[in-house]
């Protein structure tokens, strides 16, 4: 049986998950716009969904802007607030997921200037360039909560501060974070908190924004107005309450959920640290329970990766949705992790279901790669 170590770029549907949207697949098929019996039982169902959404970050309901996707959020995030903001830069700090760093680049292109927030060696932003950028007029600043390839989670609620005080906007991107953390949207402090499903265990294809409602948001989709007109487009029911029941799933057992994968974490971390030429990345950091990105000197991660599949492990290298790229992922080098060990990076992810004899079978699969990869045995 192939193992999946690659929880970072999706999870499995979760098989509650599933049975709570087979019903919208099927039997119960209403428009949630429409005023009718079939349209108030697709809208409950969406009701429902958004209060359990709302309380796996301690918002209210009426702060959950569906969306299709985590991607879809962050560009509602920084192009709808930047489009009711007076002009004034953006800071955006360098080690953010694409679907940050592009609507980012928009902007610039738009002409609002950009301003990258830099990390130290472990990966976290450094609070002396949030300070430099409000003090040139950042008027919207995103820093994410946790990073997909790194796993180093930002003191969001400080920099908050900072920014809040500097009379900036503030988002935060959840997305690694949500179901492996604790995430309290009051408690850190933002206007805007990104939020995706596939993530912890729900459907692929539904994401979230949460939102201060103050905040005035231009939306991307005009249309019928649903999402009080933030997301025009009729509702994915199914995705949605797949959305809701894995975001209480993942409420009620994130304490053992977190513990169990940190557990694992350590054990990989143990024997990682018997292999020649293996450093872990941002190992002084606070980091995500289920994440390692470990730089191997001496081969190219996408080899060490296909010689890993076909030992039947399935990791990363850098940023999942970067796949095939060669060049050392943005991430580490912000964080200027030397190439000749960003080149060999890989990022394995566990999950709530990975077990000790998978990341155990995991190590020897990975020594045994390193041995034929360093002989320069493999592929010839
Ligand atoms: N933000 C982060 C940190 C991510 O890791 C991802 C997914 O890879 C996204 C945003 C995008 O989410 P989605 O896949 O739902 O578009």
């Amino acid at each position: 049986m192939p193992v999946y170590l690659d929880h970072n770029a999706t999870t499995p549907l979760d098989a509650r998950v599933r049975e709570a949207m087979l019903p919208y697949l099927g039997e119960i098929y209403g428009n949630p716009a429409s005023p009718h019996r079939f349209g108030r039982a697709t809208r409950m169902a969406v009701d429902e969904a958004r209060e359990r959404v709302a309380a796996l970050v301690g918002a209210a309901p009426q702060q959950v802007v569906f969306t299709g996707c985590g991607t879809e959020a962050n560009n509602l995030a920084l192009l709808g607030a930047a489009a009711h903001l007076p002009p004034g830069p953006v800071a955006v700090s360098r080690i953010e997921h694409p679907s940050v760093l592009e609507p980012a680049r928009r902007l610039e292109a738009r002409g609002r200037p950009v301003l990258w927030l830099e990390v130290d060696g472990e990966g976290r932003v450094r609070p002396e360039s949030l300070d430099a950028a409000l003090a040139q007029g950042a008027r919207l600043v995103s820093v994410m909560l946790a990073n997909n390839e790194t796993g180093v989670i930002q003191d969001v609620a400080a920099l908050a501060r900072r920014a809040r005080e500097a009379g900036a906007v503030v988002h935060t991107d959840a997305v690694q974070a949500a179901g492996k953390i604790p995430v309290d949207f009051p408690a850190l402090g933002v206007h805007l908190l990104t939020l995706s499903a596939h993530k912890l265990h729900g459907p692929q294809g539904v994401g979230a924004l949460v939102r201060d409602r103050a905040l005035e948001l231009e939306p991307l989709l005009v249309g019928g107005g649903q999402e009080e007109g933030l997301r025009s487009g009729t509702l994915n029911v199914a995705g949605i309450v797949g959305f809701g029941t894995a975001a209480a799933l993942a409420a009620d057992e994130l304490a053992t959920r977190a513990a169990r994968m940190r557990a694992l974490r350590e054990r990989l971390e143990r024997g990682l640290a018997r292999l020649d030429g293996v450093r872990i990345l941002a190992a002084g950091a606070e980091r995500l329970p289920n994440t390692v990105m470990a730089g191997v000197a001496g081969v190219e991660s996408e080899t060490l990766l296909m010689a890993l599949d076909r030992a039947g492990y399935a990791v990363s290298s850098g940023s999942a949705c970067h796949t095939g790229k060669t060049e050392p992922s943005h991430v580490l080098a912000a964080m200027g992790v030397p190439p000749e060990l960003a080149l060999g990076s890989i990022r394995v992810s566990v999950g709530k279901d990975t077990t000790e004899a998978d990341v155990d079978g995991f190590l020897a699969a990975l020594a045994g790669a390193l041995d034929s990869l360093r002989r320069g045995a493999v592929g010839a």
